[in-house]
């Protein structure tokens, strides 16, 4: 059993510090980098590919592209 990646991209100089992205993910793939508190990737690997975090951000910091690779489950 497989399941498709996603690469996650934030970019930092248009991240706010807002905390939407790391409350909505569920399974907590975002985090935040004391001491700005920018967002983060902490375990690519568990996302699910919603884009929530995308479509949520106030100020479009956030791509989320499925791989074309695929991981083990
Ligand atoms: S939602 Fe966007 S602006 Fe807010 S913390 Fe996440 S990346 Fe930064
Ligand atoms: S796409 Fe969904 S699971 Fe992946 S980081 Fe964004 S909110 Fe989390």
């Amino acid at each position: 059993m497989a399941k498709r990646a996603y690469e996650i991209s934030i970019d930092e100089t248009l991240c706010r510090s807002c905390a939407v992205c790391w409350e909505i993910c569920a399974p907590d793939v975002l985090g935040f980098q004391p001491p700005l508190n920018k967002a983060i990737v902490l375990t690519q690997t568990d996302c699910t590919g919603c884009r929530l975090c995308e479509w949520l951000c106030p100020d479009w910091a956030i791509v989320v592209r499925p791989l074309a690779s695929e991981v083990a489950a």
